[in-house]
């Protein structure tokens, strides 16, 4: 469709005309409102100056950075290999129901069933000492598994509970154990329990360094025989220094070679 000059329009398309230079003059301030609120939600359009925007940029940065600053707590077996039974860690139960009885139903970090793999309910990862109450009684040393500060003790527990008939006994003391608990940097707390009795030589508050004695591995508590129970809680949860499927894809451990061998013995 061609155009007309104004002079040669007709009285109707000069009407027309006329109406749609109204409407423009209605709607085009209504768009260029529009716009503006949008750019200015947007921050578009908003000039801080330099030193400003630095400040907003680098508070937006201030708590990832302090959180990268702490790196995760990676941990050592905490005590010497050589006086383990070999091949036997009793681990973490990652299935909830509580089948009673005698325990033995449970699922490891790798979906192994039942016992040796685990026992019901069972919180930590258990090492048992080779050679038992003798071993015990030689002294095996018991080590921070990780850089950290020690937050409880509990000693002074009788430290020759054993199986009798399938239940453990105590020979008539309260079933206590003896513990020593560390929080670590980034939130992770290890607690080693069933110590020898009066063998704990660190107390609360206590900076110890990966490796640093802490007790002797004993039998007190709920114990069948003389082994350390380690656990690991973060925010309150436990969870398995182990990697599998039924855990976490990563290992607490520093070195992990299978899941049937001990963890390596070195510091991060
Ligand atoms: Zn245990």
């Amino acid at each position: 469709m061609g155009y007309v000059r104004w002079k040669d329009a007709t009285p109707l398309q000069k009407a027309n005309a006329m109406v749609h230079l109204q409407l423009l003059n209605i709607f085009l301030p209504l768009v260029i409102v529009i716009l503006a609120i949008v750019l200015l939600l947007s921050g578009c359009g908003v000039d801080l100056p330099i030193n400003q925007q630095l400040d907003a940029s680098s508070s937006d940065l201030e708590e990832p950075l302090d959180l990268q600053l702490i790196e995760m707590t990676l941990l050592r077996l905490p005590l010497g290999h050589e006086h383990l039974l070999e091949g036997w860690i009793v681990g973490v139960d990652h299935d909830p129901v509580d089948h009673g009885g005698l325990g033995m139903e449970c699922v490891n970090h790798d979906g192994y069933l039942n016992f040796p793999y685990c026992y019901d309910e069972h919180r930590g990862t258990d090492f048992a000492l080779a050679g038992g109450f003798l071993a015990m009684d030689e002294g095996v040393g018991v080590l921070a598994a990780a850089d950290g500060t020690v937050i409880r003790v509990v000693d002074g527990n009788y430290d020759r509970c054993r199986l009798d008939w399938f239940e453990v006994t105590c020979d008539g003391h309260p079933m206590e154990a003896n513990e020593v608990v560390i929080q670590h940097p980034d939130g992770l707390m290890t607690i080693y329990k069933h110590l020898r009795k009066d063998s704990v030589v660190v107390e609360p508050g206590d900076e110890v360094a990966c490796g640093a004695l802490i007790g002797m591995v004993g039998s007190s508590g709920n114990s069948v025989m003389p082994h350390l129970h380690l656990e690991l809680r973060m925010r309150g949860e436990v969870v398995d220094p182990y990697s599998g499927f039924m855990s976490q894809p990563w290992s607490w451990w520093v070195t992990e070679e299978s899941w049937t061998g001990f963890p390596g013995e070195q510091c991060r």
